[in-house]
Formats: structure tokens, C-alpha cells, sequence
């Protein structure tokens, strides 16, 4: 008989170095604090630490009849570890371990009803369905870009995001995503600042060189356009979330007036519907789904599907920085790019950059080759993960 889920539990990750992470002080987009949600005013500065979530992350552990577990993760632990343990975990018992599009259904369609399924909910299901994805490439020994129909190419290109040049240099990189470190508040020296970053970028690394530019989503449609046209010159690969999540019209109205410009938006955007609207509206050229995120592997899936339909670019959001990201990437062919937030300092391993997980691969010389153990090859006992969450 086909293994059935035994059972869901999630748990606050206490002890990251358990998971063989590297401790090495907490991992910062912008070091200095300058963009933070709310620094789009400057009776605000300086306060970035008031305006971030004070959870930590979440180990989601699935284990099948045989035994068998998989092992998935996200942030938010506070208010998601109740909702897989109270809600989700006793949905799913009893269920066919494999049937990962059919849990996938059962969480978002109950969540959509009783508080909505994008947001916090969306982070929940993540880390419910990369446990199941991982889970079901074990109980079948085969990775889990082979499931999804992969590789889709023998090695993928990173880009490494940061403002430490010569360490990312160092480290192999070749294109890079700089932070924008100004925004709105900042007015027009701002915008100056801005185009001194990337003229730097270019001057250093010569004319072909890929560089990108992350704008964290606190300007406004106005500022954007502002920072766009200044940056023209620059031939940036793209420019990345330049307004609030939510603000539709925004990102219509700056498509609308950047019409040259590439554009890609979407770690903060939830579902696959999302997905949808915005490729039919074709408000960005790049789609950037996060998969702790947005609903896990199987909504970047459908997200691969709803990008390769409308011919836009899907870009995993940090594909690098977790095994999770790291197979999708792998086995969808659209994805061009594993991006790899480096938000450890010069010499660390790249193993403290950001959410790594026990046993991922780490990229070489600027490309990246995933492990090819069965599930996402998350390489980690139950006494490790009792000893990360106790
Ligand atoms: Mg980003």
C-alpha cells in the first residue's frame, strides 16, 4: 500500500547551527539600516529594527507511514507554526503521501475561506508543501528537479546580490544585483546617489557585464520612474520592486512610463492568481515568486506555467539560497538565473548567507549545481532537527 502522511509538525527554528548553518550575526538586506518599510519618511530613520517582524523561521516536518519524512522551511514562525499544527496538520493526515497538487488544494482552498490564503496563510502552505516535495522524492529516490521534469540545463547561472563588489567578486560572481540604499525621502540627491551606485558598478565591470538593481518595494510610482530614466544609461538587466506589493495601479502606471525598461517584481507577491493577473496585465517582465513564500513548490510551478505562457521571464526569488529554490531552478526551463543573497561578511561561508539548508549544494565560480539526492536533498537526521528546534 502507497505510504500515507503519519504526520505534520512544525516547530520555531531555535538553533540554526544544528542545520550545519554558520553563526555569524543576523543576515541584513542593507547592513546600515537606511531601507526599511517605512523609510519612504524621514521621521522614520534609523528605525528599521522597529518595523521588522520579530519571528524567526519555521521547520515543517512531514513524515510518512513508512517512516519516511521530508523537511520544508519558512519564516514567520509566531503565527505559522499554529496554523500548520492546528489546522493543516489534521486536514492532511491519512492522506497519499505523494499527492502533493491535492494538498496544495486542500490548504489554499480552506485558507482562502476562513482568513485568505496569501500572506502569513501563504507561508504556512509553503512550508507544508516543500516538506510533502521532499518528502515524495524520497519515498521515489529521485530528486526532485527529475519530478518536475528536469534538469532543464546542466548547471545554472547565479547572480549574487549585495554592494560588496570586490567580495562577490572574490567569491566568483560575474552579474550582480546591487540595493538601492535611498528612497523617496531621500528626493533628489537621492536619485543622485542611486545613479553613482550603478555608474560605479558599470565602470568597474566593464560594458557587458549583467548588473540588476533592487529598489525594496517603499518607493512610489513617481520616484521609480525618476530612478529609472536616470539609470538608462546604465543598460541595467533589470530594475526589481520599485513600489508597495499591493499598488496594481503603480505598477501599471510605471510600465506605462518606463516602456523600455525591464522590469521584475514579485518575492512579495502571494498565489498563483496573483501571478496570473499580473502576467495578463503584463505589468513586469520578470516574474520573482519566492518559494517560502508564495505557496511552495507546487505555486512555482504554476507560476513557471503561467510565465512560459505569457513569454515572461521567471526568476526565483534567492533560487540559491535553499535547496528548495536551487531544484526548481534546476528543472523548470525558464529559469535562467539562481540568485544568491550574500548577507554574510568577506571569507564567511556561503552557507551563513541566508536560509541555507543541510546539505545544499553551494554555487562554483558563479553557476550552480544542485545535489542530486532524492527529495530537495535537504541532508539532515531527526536528531539534528530535534536539536535545531529545541
Ligand atoms: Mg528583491
Amino acid at each position: 500500500m502507497a505510504p500515507t502522511i503519519a504526520e505534520i509538525a512544525a516547530a520555531p527554528l531555535r538553533h540554526p547551527e544544528a542545520l550545519g548553518r554558520p553563526q555569524v550575526g543576523p543576515a541584513s538586506w542593507d547592513p546600515q539600516g537606511l531601507m526599511h518599510p517605512l523609510s519612504n519618511d524621514r521621521a522614520f530613520a534609523g528605525q528599521a529594527e522597529r518595523f521588522a517582524p520579530p519571528w524567526g523561521e519555521v521547520v515543517c516536518v512531514a513524515t510518512a507511514s513508512d517512516g519516511t519524512f521530508g523537511v520544508g522551511m519558512t519564516s514567520q514562525a509566531g503565527p505559522v507554526v499554529p496554523v500548520i499544527n492546528d489546522f493543516f496538520a489534521p486536514m492532511l493526515a491519512g492522506e497519499p503521501a505523494a499527492a502533493t497538487g491535492k494538498h496544495w488544494n486542500m490548504m489554499v482552498r480552506s485558507s482562502n475561506s476562513a482568513y485568505g490564503a496569501s500572506g502569513l496563510a501563504s507561508f504556512a502552505i509553503s512550508a507544508v508543501d516543500l516538506a510533502l516535495w521532499d518528502l515524495r522524492g524520497k519515498l521515489l529516490g529521485v530528486p526532485v528537479y527529475e519530478l518536475i521534469g528536469g534538469p532543464a540545463r546542466d548547471r545554472t547561472r547565479c547572480y549574487a546580490t549585495g554592494n560588496d563588489l570586490a567580495d562577490l567578486r572574490d567569491r566568483g560572481f560575474e552579474a550582480f544585483k546591487l540595493a538601492c540604499q535611498v528612497g523617496p525621502a531621500a528626493a533628489t540627491a537621492g536619485i543622485e546617489q542611486t545613479e553613482r551606485l550603478v555608474a560605479g558598478a558599470r565602470s568597474e565591470l566593464g560594458p557587458d557585464a549583467d548588473i540588476m538593481l533592487d529598489c525594496w518595494p517603499v518607493l512610489d510610482a513617481s520616484y521609480a520612474v525618476r530612478i529609472g530614466e536616470a539609470l538608462a544609461p546604465y543598460r541595467l538587466t533589470w530594475i526589481e520592486d520599485y513600489a508597495q506589493p499591493d499598488d496594481w495601479d503603480g505598477y501599471a502606471d510605471v510600465r506605462r512610463r518606463l516602456p523600455s525598461a525591464t522590469l521584475a517584481a514579485g518575492e512579495r507577491w502571494y498565489t498563483d492568481r496573483t501571478f496570473a493577473r499580473v502576467a495578463q496585465q503584463r505589468l513586469v517582465d520578470v516574474l520573482q515568486p519566492d518559494v517560502q513564500w508564495v505557496g511552495g513548490a507546487t505555486a512555482v510551478l504554476k507560476i513557471a506555467a503561467i510565465a512560459a505562457a505569457a513569454d515572461l521571464e521567471l526568476a526565483i526569488h534567492g533560487a540559491c539560497n535553499d535547496s528548495y529554490g536551487q531544484h526548481l531552478s534546476h528543472g523548470i526551463p525558464g529559469n535562467r538565473w539562481a540568485e544568491m543573497f550574500v548577507g554574510c561578511g568577506p571569507g564567511e561561508s556561503l552557507m551563513a548567507a541566508w536560509r541555507s539548508t543541510p546539505g545544499m549544494a553551494l554555487p562554483r565560480d558563479g553557476w550552480l549545481v544542485p545535489s542530486d539526492a532524492p527529495g530537495f536533498g535537504i541532508d539532515v537526521t531527526r536528531d539534528q532537527l530535534q536539536a535545531a528546534v529545541a
